[in-house]
């Protein structure tokens, strides 16, 4: 990293041109109109995963359904995760849910505001941390994303893997070395000139305004810089979907508390190697003691971050169990469409649907079933 001690007026040049451009240049989002933490925190939560074009509307909707901590707080988890449908890794909602209830349980719904306390809440590490403590409470510490590790790199014509941890670790530090007393829009600056000018591909070098210290751009290293070692690779899996349907109600179960899509509602699913609806009917076979065989429907796939669902999607009848007086575990007779009282499962109409904040990997599959 460049020695700030011995370029202390280049790191000078480095933050008033900097904050300078940001002035002028940066984009009119909804969430630069403030500085309250609690509109930050879901910016940043939502920006995790997702472009900031996309997010907008997903933010001003979220903010009107939970205008502030309190009411996020107040609200069910269902209606978080459906507020949050469409956005995917739909832990970052339940975080920001039970975040929310720490905050109106421990302070009265007031803020925490020093990076210290927020980095203790749920879903908030150092990067969303160091953001809102600066952006809103002007703390002085850094907020290091993609982006601000490939400005710096770039800017200090570091080949470190911005991967590996002790690369964040020691840019972090660099950073927090060099912030000026406008923390937070500096943060604000480096991750906006690493959105519109110090873009992965093709950087605008040209139009930067911190090009006359940037050791990357006089070595002529932009197209090298920053080093980031392969991603391990997806792994496929091939899953078997299981539809179970009875006087229009489809049975659902809550997933585990832990792994992917943990605690959300789901068809029951099960991983396979043969192929033809025997492992989910046999997973199956703990809720229902007689199914038909199983009916194929059709098939799916799904992409996780690293992860891939190829889906088959069969249909299973309850063979001999027709009408309410039936002896079907958990009470589920086909009259009775709300959750059973273990609350891990549910008949519900396809009309109905909607209410269960379903994950996108099962939603998509509703077409499929429709005249099942
Ligand atoms: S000069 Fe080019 S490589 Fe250097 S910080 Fe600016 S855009 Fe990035």
């Amino acid at each position: 990293m460049l020695n700030t001690d011995n370029n202390r007026h280049l790191i000078n040049i480095l933050q008033l041109d900097l904050l300078n451009w940001f002035k002028t240049a940066k984009r009119n989002l909804p969430f630069r109109q403030t500085k309250d933490p609690y509109s930050i925190w879901i910016s940043e939560i939502m920006a995790q995963q997702t472009q900031i074009d996309t997010l907008i509307p997903y933010y001003n909707r979220f903010i009107d359904r939970f205008p502030d901590v309190i009411s996020l707080a107040a609200a069910s988890e269902d209606d978080v995760i459906k507020a949050w449908e469409g956005l995917g890794y739909y832990s970052r909602a339940r975080n920001l849910h039970q975040a929310a209830k720490m905050i109106v349980a421990d302070s009265n719904g007031i803020f925490p505001n020093r990076f210290d306390q927020l980095i203790k809440l749920p879903g908030i590490g150092p990067y969303t941390g160091g953001a809102i403590a600066s952006i809103a409470f002007n703390e002085k510490v850094s907020a290091v994303d993609g982006n601000v590790l490939r400005v710096i790199s770039r800017y200090c014509n570091s080949f470190d893997d911005i991967g590996a941890a002790k690369t964040k670790k020691s840019m972090t530090q660099w950073i927090e070395s060099i912030l000026p007393a406008a923390a937070g829009d500096f943060n604000e600056a480096l991750m906006e000139l690493g959105a519109l000018v110090c873009t992965p591909q093709s950087p605008k070098c040209l139009l930067c305004p911190i090009r006359c210290g940037c050791q990357s751009f006089s070595s002529g290293t932009t197209d090298q810089i920053p080093v980031k070692k392969k991603k391990q690779k997806q792994i496929t899996k091939k899953m078997e979907v299981g539809i179970v349907k009875q006087n229009g109600g489809l049975f659902f179960i809550r997933r585990p508390e832990s792994g992917l899509l943990s605690g959300m509602w789901s068809f029951p699913i099960a991983e396979t190697a043969a192929g033809n609806g025997n492992d989910i009917k046999k997973k199956l076979g703990d809720y229902f003691p007689a199914l038909s065989d199983p009916v194929f429907i059709g098939e799916s796939r799904h992409v996780f971050s690293h992860i891939i669902w190829e889906m088959t999607v069969y249909g299973f009848n309850l063979a001999g169990m027709v009408g309410e007086t039936a002896d079907i575990p958990y009470a589920q007779t086909a009259a009775d469409v709300s959750e059973d009282q273990t609350g891990r499962t549910q008949f519900k109409p396809l009309s109905a649907v909607d209410d269960l904040a379903l994950p996108i990997a099962f939603s998509k599959l509703l077409t499929l079933i429709k005249d099942f």
